[in-house]
């Protein structure tokens, strides 16, 4: 009896599609930092058809090497020889965001591909625009290093209607440098601004059939299914309380289910009275403080069983952009919270 989290390999597959049907001209970087945003990166072969893999640190792209012998993207980049040494040695392409990192590179006579980063408005990782000139400029004095794209971020993708995205969009139309291609465009971008394409796409959440929006988006496929087992059922009375802190009082005789999963296993412990929990193919609300193994759920007069499967998150009935509402976060957090002591399966 434990908490499962199943990775659906065809719906990986859909949603790598719905990439492609949405950037058809572009090549495509499926993001799989965070250990593939906590779906394991051993569980999603699918996404591994693609041109190019991007992770976040080295110690990630070391893992991913194990899976895949496709260019990874390393979006940190490196600061000091040796970990530029094993880069090379993985076959990474380097982001450098930062001209510090530019001497790192700059000493090494091995063949190097990077990527330049600019910052065009989220100002956090990038370089400036007179950065840029000054790296493309010492990086033509060296022949072993090849620009492969230049590259940049938004801020407020996930706002479509936000002023920004257009101002960075324009900002970043202006850097043209002949030959080097260019890539901006998240998971947000891809479904709602198609002007942002450019040569390059880095669809991330929406590969995990995850909206980047407020809503769900009923084109893709949730990926993620995290369900556990009832633990107990039992009758309570009109003005019992259910769980730590007594927080919750029933108004009514009613019966609930005890679930075997809590926010040790990464279910959020600020998930609200109220939170749906699927069992029996119906929605029924979370009752009482999300404790570190359980979770109680009220189920009026259901008829359920020492066993029986209750899903967290991620069924066309229970997206987990609606649990990450009850819990005042997003999808992102909830998927990459999802602790070691669950189970991890590929499933078709
Ligand atoms: C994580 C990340 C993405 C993907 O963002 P999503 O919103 O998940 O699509 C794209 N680009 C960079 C640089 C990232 O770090």
């Amino acid at each position: 009896m434990h908490a499962v989290a199943t990775i659906s390999q065809s719906a990986l597959t859909h949603n790598l599609n719905v990439v492609r049907t949405q950037a058809p001209h572009a090549k495509i970087i499926c993001m799989v930092k965070a250990n593939a945003y906590g779906h394991h990166l051993d569980l999603i072969k699918p996404l591994l058809q693609c041109d190019l893999l991007a992770v976040s640190e080295l110690s990630e792209a070391r893992t991913l090497r194990q899976y895949t012998a496709l260019p990874i993207l390393l979006l940190s980049g490196v600061f000091n020889e040796h970990d530029l040494n094993e880069a090379i040695e993985l076959d990474c392409h380097l982001v450098l965001h930062d001209l510090s990192q530019l001497s790192i590179i700059g000493n090494s006579k091995q063949p190097i591909t990077v990527w330049l980063k600019v910052d065009t408005g989220m100002h956090r990782l990038g370089l400036s625009s007179s950065e840029l000139s000054i790296c493309l400029e010492q990086i033509n004095s060296h022949s072993n290093i090849r620009v492969e794209c230049i590259m940049s971020h938004f801020s407020c993708a996930d706002e479509p209607e936000n002023t920004n995205n257009l101002k960075q969009l324009n900002y970043f139309n202006q850097i043209k440098v002949d030959g080097i291609n260019r890539s901006i465009a998240n998971s947000a971008a891809i479904l709602s601004l198609p002007q942002s394409h450019f040569e390059y796409v880095r669809p991330g959440i929406m590969l995990y059939g995850v909206s980047p929006f407020s809503t769900v988006d009923e084109k893709l496929q949730p990926v993620m299914e995290l369900s556990a087992p009832i633990m107990s059922v039992k009758s309570i009375d009109k003005g019992d309380s259910v769980g730590y802190g007594s927080s919750w009082t029933a108004k009514q005789n009613t019966k609930i289910a005890i679930i075997g999963i809590g926010y040790g296993d990464g279910y959020p412990r600020h998930a609200k009275n109220g939170t749906p929990i699927l069992i029996n193919n119906t929605l029924y609300p979370l009752i009482g403080r999300v404790s570190m193994d359980l979770i109680c759920v009220n189920i009026g007069d259901l008829n359920a069983s020492v066993g029986d499967k209750a899903i967290l998150w991620g069924h066309d009935k229970l997206h987990v952009e609606t649990v990450a509402k009850h819990s005042n976060t997003i999808g992102y957090e909830l998927l990459t919270s999802v602790s070691s002591r669950v189970d991890f399966i590929a499933h078709d």
